[in-house]
C-alpha cells in the first residue's frame, strides 16, 4: 500500500466525479447564493498534510504532543479573525455553521429557554429553531418574519415582540433575505429586552468585511459565520464573541460538541481571512452587490417579480406566483438544463410548500469571483427570463399522485426544447470567457 500515488491512479471513479464537477463549474452560470469558488491557495491548504493531525484543545493547551505547526496555523486564523471583525475573542474550530449555532445555544442557554429568530419561510435558517432541527427541539423558539407589504424586516415590530416575549437570546441573520440587515439595531433591541444578542452573518460576512454592509460588532454579544459563502474560504465556521462569553463558547465547541479540530480546514480559514484583508477583497464585495443589483434590474425589466422588489446584498428571490404558486421546481429544473444553477426556495407567506415552493433563489458571489460584471448580469437576466418563459405552460397537478408523471413529461419536453438548448449554448459561451482553475486537472 503506497500512499504517494495520485488520485487518478488510485481511484479513477472518484477522479472522474471530481473532474466532472470541475468541467461543470467551468461551463455553468453558478448562481446559488450560498456557494462560492474558493481560491487555489485555500484549496491547497485544505488538501494539505494538516489533515493528518489530532489536536484536541486550543493552541498552547493541547491533549496531544508536537503541535508546533498546528498551533501556528490556528493562532494565525484566530488573530486574523479577531482583527478583521474587531472581535474580542474568536473560536475558529467549528466544523460548520449548523454545529456552530448549536454550540452557541449550548454555551449560553439551557434546554427550554426562549429564543427569538427569523422564521424559516421568511428567510431564516433551519438552525434558527425550525421544528425539524435539533435547535427547535431543544429550545423554545419564537419567530419573527418580514412585513407582508414591504417584505422587509419591521424593526419596530421585532422590538415590540422582544419586549413582549422576553427571550433569553435574539438571533439576527438570514439565509434567504435580499435586504441589508441592521445587525446593530438588533443588538440594541436585545439589550433593551435584556436578551443576549446573537448574529448569524453566514451569508453576508464577505460584504461586512468588505465594508459594504453593517457589522454586528462590536455591539453584538456573539457572532457566528460560515467561512465558505461570501467569505470564499473552506467549508466551516467560526464564532466571534465578547470576552465575557469566551470561556463558555470555547468549552461548548470543545469538549461540548466537537472532538479534534479539522486543522487543514482551520489553516484554510486563515488563508481565506488573509485574502479577505487585501484591498481587492473590498472591490470584490462591492462588485457582488453591483452585480446583484444589475441582475435584479435585468430580471424586473424582463417582467419577473422579486421579493421586496430588489436587493441590497448578493441575493435575489424571484417570486413565481404570477405564473403559479409552487412553480419553483419547474423553474429550477429548466434552468439546470440551460446550465444555470439556482435553487428553488420558499417565499415569505409561502402559498405552496417547501418541496414545491414558489420562489427561485439566486446570487452573485460565485460569478463575481469569476470576474463577471454588470453587463454580464444583464445578459444572464435575459437567459433566466427566456428559460422561465418556456416553463409557463406547466402547472403543478393538485393531485399529489399525478405529480411524478407530470414531472417526467416536463423533464422530457424540456430536454428537447430548442429555446432552452439555444440558451444553454449561449451560457456555455459566456461561461468560457471567464476561465476557472486554469491548469487544474484530475485526468
Ligand atoms: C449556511 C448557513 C448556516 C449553516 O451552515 P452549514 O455550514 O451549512 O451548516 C447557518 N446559518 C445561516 C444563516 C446560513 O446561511
Amino acid at each position: 500500500m503506497k500512499i504517494d500515488r495520485r488520485l487518478r491512479e488510485v481511484d479513477p471513479e472518484i477522479a472522474d466525479a471530481i473532474q466532472g464537477e470541475l468541467n461543470w463549474e467551468r461551463e455553468t452560470i453558478h448562481l446559488i447564493p450560498s456557494d462560492n469558488l474558493a481560491s487555489r491557495a485555500v484549496l491547497e491548504a485544505l488538501g494539505s498534510v494538516l489533515n493528518n493531525r489530532y489536536s484536541e484543545g486550543y493552541p498552547g493547551k493541547r491533549y496531544y504532543g508536537s503541535q508546533e505547526f498546528v498551533d501556528r496555523a490556528e493562532t494565525l486564523a484566530i488573530e486574523r479573525a479577531k482583527k478583521i471583525f474587531g472581535a474580542e475573542h474568536a473560536n475558529v474550530q467549528c466544523y460548520s455553521g449548523s454545529p456552530a449555532n448549536m454550540e452557541i445555544y449550548f454555551a449560553l442557554l439551557k434546554p427550554g429557554d426562549k429564543v427569538m429568530a427569523m422564521d424559516l419561510t421568511h428567510g431564516g435558517h433551519l438552525t434558527h429553531g425550525s421544528p425539524v432541527s435539533a435547535t427547535g427541539k431543544t429550545y423554545n423558539f419564537v419567530h419573527y418574519g418580514v412585513d407582508r407589504e414591504t417584505e422587509r424586516i419591521d424593526y419596530e415590530a421585532v422590538r415590540e415582540m422582544a419586549l413582549r416575549e422576553k427571550p433569553k437570546m435574539i438571533v439576527s441573520g438570514a439565509t434567504a433575505y435580499p435586504r441589508e440587515i441592521d445587525f446593530k439595531r438588533f443588538a440594541k433591541i436585545a439589550e433593551e429586552a435584556g436578551a443576549i444578542s446573537m448574529a448569524d452573518t453566514s451569508h453576508v460576512t464577505g460584504l461586512i468585511i468588505g465594508g459594504v454592509h453593517i457589522s454586528p460588532l462590536p455591539e453584538t454579544d456573539v457572532v457566528m459565520t460560515t467561512t465558505h459563502k461570501t467569505l470564499r474560504g473552506p467549508r466551516g465556521a467560526m464564532i466571534l464573541c465578547k470576552e465575557k462569553f469566551a470561556e463558555a463558547i470555547d468549552k461548548a465547541v470543545f469538549p461540548g460538541m466537537q472532538g479534534g479540530p479539522h486543522d487543514h480546514e482551520n489553516a484554510a480559514k486563515a488563508v481565506a481571512l488573509h485574502e479577505a484583508m487585501q484591498p481587492e477583497f473590498k472591490e470584490y464585495a462591492e462588485q457582488i452587490v453591483k452585480n446583484a443589483k444589475a441582475l435584479a434590474k435585468g430580471l424586473i425589466d424582463n417582467g419577473l417579480k422579486l421579493v421586496s422588489g430588489g436587493t441590497d446584498n448578493h441575493l435575489i428571490l424571484i417570486n413565481l406566483t404570477p405564473i403559479e404558486a409552487g412553480h419553483g421546481a419547474f423553474a429550477q429544473k429548466a434552468l439546470e438544463k440551460a446550465n444555470i444553477t439556482v435553487n428553488k426556495n420558499t417565499i415569505p407567506f409561502e402559498p405552496s410548500s417547501p418541496f414545491y415552493p414558489s420562489g427561485i433563489r439566486i446570487g452573485t458571489p460565485a460569478m463575481t469571483t469569476r470576474g463577471m460584471k454588470e453587463g454580464d448580469m444583464k445578459e444572464i437576466a435575459g437567459f433566466i427570463a427566456t428559460v422561465i418563459n418556456e416553463t409557463k405552460k406547466y402547472k403543478l397537478p393538485e393531485e399529489k399522485t399525478e405529480r411524478n408523471a407530470c414531472f417526467s413529461r416536463f423533464n422530457k419536453e424540456i430536454d428537447e426544447n430548442s429555446t432552452i438548448r439555444k440558451v444553454r449554448k449561449d451560457v456555455i459561451a459566456l461561461s468560457r470567457r471567464f476561465p476557472l482553475y486554469e491548469g487544474v486537472s484530475y485526468v
